[in-house]
This record gives C-alpha cells, sequence and structure tokens, in this order.
C-alpha cells in the first residue's frame, strides 16, 4: 500500500444518500477520514459545528477564499460551501483517504488543480426514488425540495466528468462498491512509486548477496 491517502470527491444529487453512503464506509473502514467543509448556510437541526460543517459568515467566506486558505469552493442554492486545504492535507500525509462530500462545480475544481483525485458520482436508482428520499429525510421545506431537485437536472449533465458511477440502491452493496473502488485506486502504479523502488532494491540487494 502507498503510504500518502488518496483524495477521494463524491458527489450526487441531494438526497440521493452521500452522506449515509459514506457514514457507514467510514464505520466500517478505519482508512477513510471526512473533510469538514465551511459553509454560509445555517445549520439544520441536529448539524454540529465542526463535525458536520464549520458554520461561517458569509465575510468569513470571503476571507478565506481571498487568502487561498480553500482547496475549492462553490455556490449552491443560495449558499456559499468550500474545502478547507490545510485540514484535507494534514490527514492525506498521516495516510488517511481523505472524502470530500461536494457538488459539482467543486469536483470539477478538484480534478484540475489535482488530476489523482478520485471521482464518484453517486445516483438513485429512478429519480422517484430520489424525491422520496429528500421528502423522507424531513430537512426541508417543500420548496427547498423543488429547489434541489432543478439542480439534480442540471447535475446530472456532468456526471460524465466524474471517474465512476454509483447507483445507490441497496445500502451496503453501494458501502461494498466505493470501498473496492478505492482498493483498487491503491494498487495503481502511479501511487505506488515509493513501493516500486523498495521492490527493486529489495530484489536487486538480495540477488546480490546470494
Ligand atoms: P445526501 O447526503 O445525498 O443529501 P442523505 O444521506 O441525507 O443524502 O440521505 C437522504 C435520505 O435517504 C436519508 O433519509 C437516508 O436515510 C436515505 N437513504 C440513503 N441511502 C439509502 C438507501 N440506499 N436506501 C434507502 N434509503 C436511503
Ligand atoms: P447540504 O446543504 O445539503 O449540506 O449541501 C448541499 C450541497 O453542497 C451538497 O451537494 C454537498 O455535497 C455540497 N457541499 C458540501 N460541502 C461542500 C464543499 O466544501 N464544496 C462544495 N463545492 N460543495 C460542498
Amino acid at each position: 500500500m502507498n503510504k500518502r491517502g488518496l483524495i477521494l470527491v463524491i458527489s450526487g444529487f441531494s438526497g440521493v444518500g452521500k452522506g449515509t453512503v459514506v457514514r457507514r464506509l467510514m464505520e466500517q473502514y478505519k482508512q477513510y477520514a471526512l473533510s469538514v467543509s465551511v459553509t454560509t448556510r445555517p445549520p439544520r437541526e441536529g448539524e454540529v459545528h465542526g463535525k458536520d460543517y464549520f458554520f461561517i459568515s458569509e465575510e468569513e467566506f470571503s476571507v478565506m477564499e481571498a487568502e487561498g486558505r480553500l482547496m475549492e469552493w462553490a455556490g449552491y442554492v443560495g449558499r456559499h460551501y468550500g474545502t478547507p486545504r490545510d485540514y484535507v492535507f494534514e490527514r492525506l500525509d498521516e495516510g488517511k483517504d481523505m472524502i470530500l462530500e461536494i457538488e459539482v462545480q467543486g469536483a470539477l475544481q478538484i480534478k484540475e488543480k489535482y488530476p489523482e483525485a478520485i471521482l464518484v458520482f453517486v445516483a438513485p436508482p429512478r429519480a422517484a426514488v430520489l424525491k422520496e428520499r429528500l421528502l423522507g429525510r424531513g430537512t426541508e421545506s417543500v420548496e427547498q425540495v423543488e429547489k434541489r431537485l432543478l439542480r439534480a437536472v442540471e447535475e446530472s449533465e456532468s456526471m460524465g466528468a466524474y471517474d465512476y458511477l454509483l447507483i445507490n440502491d441497496d445500502l451496503p452493496t453501494c458501502v461494498e462498491e466505493l470501498h473496492q473502488i478505492m482498493q483498487c485506486e491503491h494498487r495503481k502504479m502511479r501511487v505506488n512509486g515509493e513501493l516500486l523502488d523498495d521492490i527493486k532494491l529489495d530484489l536487486k540487494r538480495f540477488v546480490e548477496g546470494e
């Protein structure tokens, strides 16, 4: 295994179950850590500052952006969201695979700046299921749900730019597929430079010593 962690970007329509999939993945496998974003939207009931998001003002957001402290940022349904750089890089250096659960504009910025990042798009089995899940979650008004569905139509145009498509139908299957994707990514030659050198050296020394 390579020592440095990989960046895993997860996007998908609001209500598709990204948060649920990511939570399960992290409960089951300890190699992952979640990036905590900053946002200017107000907290939902039960959301904790520093855990779900860092809830900040528009002014604070502008300062972070101007100082280059965000890896990416985007506007979403009238609010701003961004990924703090230091938090992510410290954990990548510790060997964690860092999960960025972000929307499409941000994901495309990440791919451009960090081409080694892995982009996964989560889709529902059918549109009707998406609406059911959004309404079932009970965290948005009916008007907000409609806005989020319209946004999903826009976002669906960008799905093709992602590396992988995951359908979140059966939850455990979806979680397992995501983990398998990451296991394969860790096997790619291009992220295993150090290990390749170690293998070559070990082999050379062994043969010379015989
Ligand atoms: P997102 O983070 O994509 O906005 P959530 O993780 O909040 O979505 O999930 C939206 C709702 O759908 C939640 O009530 C969640 O329990 C439910 N859900 C998520 N995945 C599944 C699934 N595979 N099957 C049925 N319900 C699901
Ligand atoms: P929510 O308001 O439902 O928590 O999030 C709305 C959307 O913003 C979701 O698609 C979520 O993935 C996205 N999002 C959350 N954090 C970030 C971030 O740091 N950057 C970007 N670009 N999108 C984010």
